[in-house]
Protein backbone atom coordinates (compact mmCIF):
# COMPACT_ATOMS: atom_id res chain seq x y z
CA UNK A 1 0.00 0.00 0.00
CA UNK A 2 1.22 3.55 -0.67
CA UNK A 3 1.76 6.17 1.98
CA UNK A 4 -1.28 7.73 0.81
CA UNK A 5 -3.47 4.89 0.74
CA UNK A 6 -2.15 4.26 4.29
CA UNK A 7 -3.40 7.28 5.73
CA UNK A 8 -6.94 7.36 3.27
CA UNK A 9 -8.11 4.14 5.43
CA UNK A 10 -6.63 5.67 8.14
CA UNK A 11 -8.40 8.36 7.88
CA UNK A 12 -11.86 6.37 6.88
CA UNK A 13 -12.02 5.50 10.86
CA UNK A 14 -10.39 8.23 12.44
CA UNK A 15 -11.08 11.59 10.37
CA UNK A 16 -11.98 14.34 12.93
CA UNK A 17 -15.75 15.34 12.46
CA UNK A 18 -15.81 18.63 11.77
CA UNK A 19 -18.82 21.54 11.43
CA UNK A 20 -16.87 23.06 8.51
CA UNK A 21 -15.63 19.56 6.82
CA UNK A 22 -18.02 17.34 4.77
CA UNK A 23 -15.89 13.91 3.95
CA UNK A 24 -15.39 11.80 0.31
CA UNK A 25 -15.70 15.16 -1.87
CA UNK A 26 -16.05 18.74 -2.49
CA UNK A 27 -17.76 20.54 0.05
CA UNK A 28 -20.91 21.71 -1.43
CA UNK A 29 -20.23 25.63 -0.13
CA UNK A 30 -16.53 26.82 -0.83
CA UNK A 31 -17.64 29.92 1.60
CA UNK A 32 -17.66 28.10 4.89
CA UNK A 33 -14.61 26.23 3.66
CA UNK A 34 -13.12 30.03 3.53
CA UNK A 35 -14.81 31.26 6.81
CA UNK A 36 -12.90 28.17 8.57
CA UNK A 37 -9.77 28.65 6.99
CA UNK A 38 -9.81 32.25 8.04
CA UNK A 39 -10.54 31.50 11.45
CA UNK A 40 -8.41 28.89 12.01
CA UNK A 41 -5.34 31.10 11.39
CA UNK A 42 -3.53 31.65 14.44
CA UNK A 43 -6.14 30.02 16.37
CA UNK A 44 -6.82 26.26 17.98
CA UNK A 45 -9.78 24.01 16.34
CA UNK A 46 -11.57 24.18 19.67
CA UNK A 47 -11.58 28.24 20.00
CA UNK A 48 -13.25 28.13 16.74
CA UNK A 49 -15.91 25.85 16.76
CA UNK A 50 -18.09 28.04 18.39
CA UNK A 51 -17.41 30.80 16.57
CA UNK A 52 -17.73 29.29 13.36
CA UNK A 53 -21.37 28.27 14.46
CA UNK A 54 -22.32 31.57 15.37
CA UNK A 55 -20.75 33.36 12.59
CA UNK A 56 -22.63 31.21 9.92
CA UNK A 57 -25.63 31.40 11.81
CA UNK A 58 -25.38 35.69 11.80
CA UNK A 59 -23.90 35.64 7.86
CA UNK A 60 -25.54 32.17 6.38
CA UNK A 61 -24.16 33.33 3.05
CA UNK A 62 -21.37 35.30 1.56
CA UNK A 63 -24.22 37.53 0.25
CA UNK A 64 -25.23 37.98 3.94
CA UNK A 65 -21.76 39.09 5.00
CA UNK A 66 -21.12 41.37 2.16
CA UNK A 67 -24.30 43.29 3.11
CA UNK A 68 -23.96 43.65 7.37
CA UNK A 69 -21.66 46.53 8.87
CA UNK A 70 -18.16 45.64 9.41
CA UNK A 71 -18.42 46.36 12.81
CA UNK A 72 -21.30 43.64 12.82
CA UNK A 73 -18.66 41.62 11.71
CA UNK A 74 -15.74 42.84 14.22
CA UNK A 75 -18.68 42.22 17.03
CA UNK A 76 -18.72 38.81 15.88
CA UNK A 77 -15.02 38.31 15.72
CA UNK A 78 -14.36 39.72 19.14
CA UNK A 79 -12.07 37.52 21.67
CA UNK A 80 -11.03 35.56 18.29
CA UNK A 81 -7.68 38.29 17.64
CA UNK A 82 -6.40 39.39 14.69
CA UNK A 83 -8.65 41.83 13.62
CA UNK A 84 -7.47 42.14 10.14
CA UNK A 85 -9.00 39.25 9.09
CA UNK A 86 -12.50 40.08 10.09
CA UNK A 87 -12.13 43.43 8.14
CA UNK A 88 -10.34 41.65 5.48
CA UNK A 89 -13.02 38.74 5.34
CA UNK A 90 -15.64 41.06 4.48
CA UNK A 91 -13.59 43.04 2.17
CA UNK A 92 -13.63 39.93 0.22
CA UNK A 93 -16.61 39.01 0.84
CA UNK A 94 -17.92 42.42 -1.23
CA UNK A 95 -15.72 41.81 -4.12
CA UNK A 96 -17.55 38.02 -4.33
CA UNK A 97 -20.64 39.77 -4.56
CA UNK A 98 -20.01 42.27 -6.75
CA UNK A 99 -17.24 40.71 -9.48
CA UNK A 100 -18.46 37.10 -8.86
CA UNK A 101 -21.77 36.84 -8.69
CA UNK A 102 -21.86 35.89 -4.51
CA UNK A 103 -19.82 32.54 -5.71
CA UNK A 104 -15.86 31.41 -5.36
CA UNK A 105 -13.81 30.90 -8.14
CA UNK A 106 -12.17 27.71 -8.41
CA UNK A 107 -9.08 28.80 -9.86
CA UNK A 108 -6.03 29.65 -7.29
CA UNK A 109 -4.56 32.30 -9.32
CA UNK A 110 -7.85 33.98 -9.33
CA UNK A 111 -8.37 33.30 -5.10
CA UNK A 112 -5.01 35.03 -4.71
CA UNK A 113 -6.10 38.10 -5.71
CA UNK A 114 -9.25 38.31 -3.01
CA UNK A 115 -8.01 40.08 -0.02
CA UNK A 116 -6.40 38.03 2.71
CA UNK A 117 -6.69 34.94 0.50
CA UNK A 118 -2.61 34.26 0.21
CA UNK A 119 -1.34 30.87 -1.11
CA UNK A 120 -2.53 28.54 1.88
CA UNK A 121 -5.95 29.69 2.21
CA UNK A 122 -6.32 29.72 -1.77
CA UNK A 123 -4.90 26.27 -1.47
CA UNK A 124 -7.31 25.18 1.17
CA UNK A 125 -10.29 26.67 -0.74
CA UNK A 126 -9.74 24.94 -3.88
CA UNK A 127 -9.30 21.43 -2.28
CA UNK A 128 -11.81 21.25 0.49
CA UNK A 129 -14.08 23.43 -1.39
CA UNK A 130 -13.39 22.01 -4.85
CA UNK A 131 -11.40 18.81 -4.02
CA UNK A 132 -8.79 19.74 -6.66
CA UNK A 133 -5.73 18.44 -5.78
CA UNK A 134 -3.89 21.44 -4.26
CA UNK A 135 -1.22 20.62 -1.52
CA UNK A 136 -2.29 22.58 1.63
CA UNK A 137 0.54 22.95 3.81
CA UNK A 138 0.51 24.21 7.67
CA UNK A 139 2.35 23.70 10.21
CA UNK A 140 0.81 20.45 11.23
CA UNK A 141 1.75 19.06 7.77
CA UNK A 142 5.02 20.49 7.71
CA UNK A 143 5.67 18.42 10.71
CA UNK A 144 4.32 14.74 8.79
CA UNK A 145 6.26 15.51 6.07
CA UNK A 146 10.09 16.57 7.32
CA UNK A 147 9.48 13.77 9.90
CA UNK A 148 8.42 10.93 6.95
CA UNK A 149 11.65 12.12 4.94
CA UNK A 150 13.88 12.57 8.15
CA UNK A 151 14.59 16.07 7.05
CA UNK A 152 16.76 17.72 9.36
CA UNK A 153 17.53 21.07 8.09
CA UNK A 154 15.83 24.45 9.07
CA UNK A 155 12.53 24.23 7.86
CA UNK A 156 12.73 27.93 5.82
CA UNK A 157 15.62 26.68 4.06
CA UNK A 158 13.72 23.82 2.47
CA UNK A 159 10.28 24.74 1.74
CA UNK A 160 10.50 23.92 -1.67
CA UNK A 161 11.47 20.40 -1.19
CA UNK A 162 8.47 20.03 1.68
CA UNK A 163 6.16 21.45 -1.16
CA UNK A 164 7.09 19.53 -3.80
CA UNK A 165 6.69 15.94 -1.46
CA UNK A 166 3.22 17.49 -0.34
CA UNK A 167 2.32 18.29 -4.16
CA UNK A 168 3.53 14.15 -5.22
CA UNK A 169 1.69 12.91 -2.12
CA UNK A 170 -1.51 14.58 -2.84
CA UNK A 171 -0.90 13.78 -6.93
CA UNK A 172 -1.29 10.66 -5.99
CA UNK A 173 -4.43 10.75 -3.74
CA UNK A 174 -7.91 9.23 -4.76
CA UNK A 175 -9.84 12.30 -3.00
CA UNK A 176 -7.32 15.38 -2.68
CA UNK A 177 -10.14 17.11 0.17
CA UNK A 178 -9.99 14.11 2.08
CA UNK A 179 -6.22 13.48 1.64
CA UNK A 180 -5.75 17.57 2.73
CA UNK A 181 -7.39 16.63 5.59
CA UNK A 182 -6.11 13.31 6.89
CA UNK A 183 -3.11 15.11 6.95
CA UNK A 184 -3.73 17.84 9.33
CA UNK A 185 -5.22 15.28 11.16
CA UNK A 186 -2.43 13.14 11.72
CA UNK A 187 -0.32 16.25 12.56
CA UNK A 188 -2.92 17.20 15.07
CA UNK A 189 -3.42 14.09 16.86
CA UNK A 190 -0.94 11.43 16.30
CA UNK A 191 2.36 13.08 14.49
CA UNK A 192 2.29 15.59 17.89
CA UNK A 193 5.26 18.13 18.29
CA UNK A 194 6.07 16.05 21.40
CA UNK A 195 5.76 12.88 22.27
CA UNK A 196 4.23 11.61 18.69
CA UNK A 197 2.42 8.52 18.95
CA UNK A 198 4.42 6.96 16.20
CA UNK A 199 3.09 3.35 17.54
CA UNK A 200 -0.02 4.14 16.33
CA UNK A 201 0.61 6.15 13.14
CA UNK A 202 -0.71 4.47 9.65
CA UNK A 203 2.60 5.55 8.45
CA UNK A 204 5.55 4.45 10.95
CA UNK A 205 7.13 1.94 8.55
CA UNK A 206 7.87 5.02 6.07
CA UNK A 207 8.84 7.26 8.34
CA UNK A 208 12.66 7.91 8.42
CA UNK A 209 12.27 10.10 11.58
CA UNK A 210 11.17 7.33 13.85
CA UNK A 211 13.41 4.74 12.12
CA UNK A 212 15.87 7.11 13.36
CA UNK A 213 14.85 7.68 16.65
CA UNK A 214 14.87 11.67 16.10
CA UNK A 215 11.12 12.45 15.83
CA UNK A 216 11.44 14.96 18.50
CA UNK A 217 14.29 16.66 16.48
CA UNK A 218 12.28 17.60 13.43
CA UNK A 219 11.24 19.56 11.97
CA UNK A 220 14.13 22.56 12.82
CA UNK A 221 12.51 25.48 13.41
CA UNK A 222 14.12 28.50 14.63
CA UNK A 223 11.95 30.71 17.54
CA UNK A 224 11.89 34.26 17.06
CA UNK A 225 12.64 35.95 20.78
CA UNK A 226 9.75 37.56 21.81
CA UNK A 227 9.64 41.72 22.60
CA UNK A 228 8.84 42.33 26.01
CA UNK A 229 6.53 45.40 26.25
CA UNK A 230 5.15 47.94 28.96
CA UNK A 231 2.34 50.59 28.77
CA UNK A 232 -0.14 52.65 30.43
CA UNK A 233 -4.02 52.14 29.79
CA UNK A 234 -6.46 55.01 30.68
CA UNK A 235 -9.77 54.56 32.89
CA UNK A 236 -10.92 58.15 32.29
CA UNK A 237 -14.22 58.80 33.94
CA UNK A 238 -16.48 61.83 33.34
CA UNK A 239 -18.77 63.20 36.69
CA UNK A 240 -21.81 60.85 34.64
CA UNK A 241 -19.97 57.89 35.00
CA UNK A 242 -19.31 57.25 31.79
CA UNK A 243 -15.64 55.93 30.36
CA UNK A 244 -13.90 57.55 27.42
CA UNK A 245 -13.38 55.36 24.58
CA UNK A 246 -11.71 55.51 21.41
CA UNK A 247 -11.58 53.97 18.15
CA UNK A 248 -8.66 52.36 16.87
CA UNK A 249 -7.33 53.08 12.65
CA UNK A 250 -8.50 50.96 10.24
CA UNK A 251 -4.75 50.08 9.46
CA UNK A 252 -2.27 47.70 11.70
CA UNK A 253 -2.63 46.14 15.05
CA UNK A 254 -6.23 45.33 16.34
CA UNK A 255 -7.60 47.85 13.55
CA UNK A 256 -10.76 49.10 13.68
CA UNK A 257 -11.62 48.09 16.70
CA UNK A 258 -12.48 50.16 20.54
CA UNK A 259 -10.61 50.78 23.20
CA UNK A 260 -9.77 52.50 26.41
CA UNK A 261 -6.88 54.94 25.58
CA UNK A 262 -3.49 53.06 26.21
CA UNK A 263 -0.21 53.35 24.93
CA UNK A 264 3.48 51.96 25.66
CA UNK A 265 5.88 54.95 25.96
CA UNK A 266 3.78 55.25 29.41
CA UNK A 267 2.87 59.11 28.35
CA UNK A 268 -0.35 60.86 29.45
CA UNK A 269 -2.72 61.81 27.10
CA UNK A 270 -3.52 65.08 28.85
CA UNK A 271 -2.84 67.15 32.09
CA UNK A 272 -5.18 65.47 34.98
CA UNK A 273 -4.85 64.57 38.28
CA UNK A 274 -3.86 61.17 37.33
CA UNK A 275 -3.86 58.20 39.38
CA UNK A 276 -1.13 54.93 38.91
CA UNK A 277 -2.71 51.90 40.05
CA UNK A 278 -1.14 48.63 41.04
CA UNK A 279 -3.38 46.60 38.81
CA UNK A 280 -2.46 45.51 35.86
CA UNK A 281 -3.17 43.32 32.70
CA UNK A 282 -0.68 41.02 30.87
CA UNK A 283 -1.70 39.87 26.90
CA UNK A 284 0.67 38.15 24.72
CA UNK A 285 0.92 39.39 20.94
CA UNK A 286 2.31 36.87 18.47
CA UNK A 287 5.42 38.88 18.46
CA UNK A 288 5.49 40.17 21.75
CA UNK A 289 4.53 40.16 25.59
CA UNK A 290 2.27 43.73 26.82
CA UNK A 291 1.68 44.60 30.21
CA UNK A 292 -0.49 47.64 30.81
CA UNK A 293 -0.71 49.43 34.35
CA UNK A 294 -4.24 50.76 34.73
CA UNK A 295 -3.92 54.14 35.20
CA UNK A 296 -7.68 56.35 36.17
CA UNK A 297 -8.58 59.71 36.21
CA UNK A 298 -11.73 61.33 36.92
CA UNK A 299 -12.84 64.44 34.24
CA UNK A 300 -15.50 67.29 34.07
CA UNK A 301 -14.57 68.09 30.57
CA UNK A 302 -11.83 66.55 27.64
CA UNK A 303 -9.24 69.07 26.63
CA UNK A 304 -9.57 70.49 23.29
CA UNK A 305 -8.49 67.88 20.55
CA UNK A 306 -8.54 64.72 22.55
CA UNK A 307 -9.76 61.41 20.85
CA UNK A 308 -12.57 59.43 22.20
CA UNK A 309 -16.27 59.50 23.15
CA UNK A 310 -17.41 58.85 26.13
CA UNK A 311 -20.15 55.89 27.02
CA UNK A 312 -21.61 53.99 29.76
CA UNK A 313 -20.35 50.51 30.85
CA UNK A 314 -23.54 49.85 30.43
CA UNK A 315 -23.78 49.91 26.59
CA UNK A 316 -20.05 48.53 26.14
CA UNK A 317 -21.55 45.30 24.59
CA UNK A 318 -22.62 47.44 21.60
CA UNK A 319 -18.91 47.65 20.75
CA UNK A 320 -15.93 45.23 19.46
CA UNK A 321 -13.56 44.83 21.76
CA UNK A 322 -10.37 43.14 21.32
CA UNK A 323 -9.37 40.30 24.07
CA UNK A 324 -6.75 42.58 25.30
CA UNK A 325 -9.55 45.11 25.83
CA UNK A 326 -12.14 42.75 27.29
CA UNK A 327 -9.11 41.35 30.04
CA UNK A 328 -8.82 45.28 30.93
CA UNK A 329 -12.11 46.10 31.80
CA UNK A 330 -12.55 43.60 33.59
CA UNK A 331 -10.36 44.79 35.85
CA UNK A 332 -10.24 48.34 35.22
CA UNK A 333 -14.01 48.53 36.01
CA UNK A 334 -14.09 46.39 39.19
S1 LIG B 1 5.84 7.57 12.60
FE1 LIG B 1 5.79 9.12 14.19
S2 LIG B 1 7.04 10.78 13.45
FE2 LIG B 1 6.59 9.48 11.71
S3 LIG B 1 4.81 10.41 10.76
FE3 LIG B 1 4.08 8.84 12.19
S4 LIG B 1 3.72 9.91 14.12
FE4 LIG B 1 4.98 11.24 12.82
Amino acid sequence: MTVTEKLAKWYEKNGRDLPWRVKGGAHGDPYQVWISEIMLQQTTVKTVVPYFDRFLKRFPTVRDLAAAPVDDVLLLWQGLGYYTRARKLHECARILVEKYDGRFPSDREKLRKLPGIGPYTSAAIAAFGFNLPEAVVDGNVIRVLTRLKGWKEPVTSIMNQINSFADELTKTSACPADHASAMMDLGSGVCTPKSPLCAFCPLNKDCIAYAEGVTEKIPNITKLKREIKEGFVFRIENEKGEILLRKRTEKGLLSGLTELPWNTDKSFPFKTDWHITKKTVRHVFTHFDLTLTIVNATVTDLPEGSDGFFVPPERFDDYPFSTLMQKVIKKALK
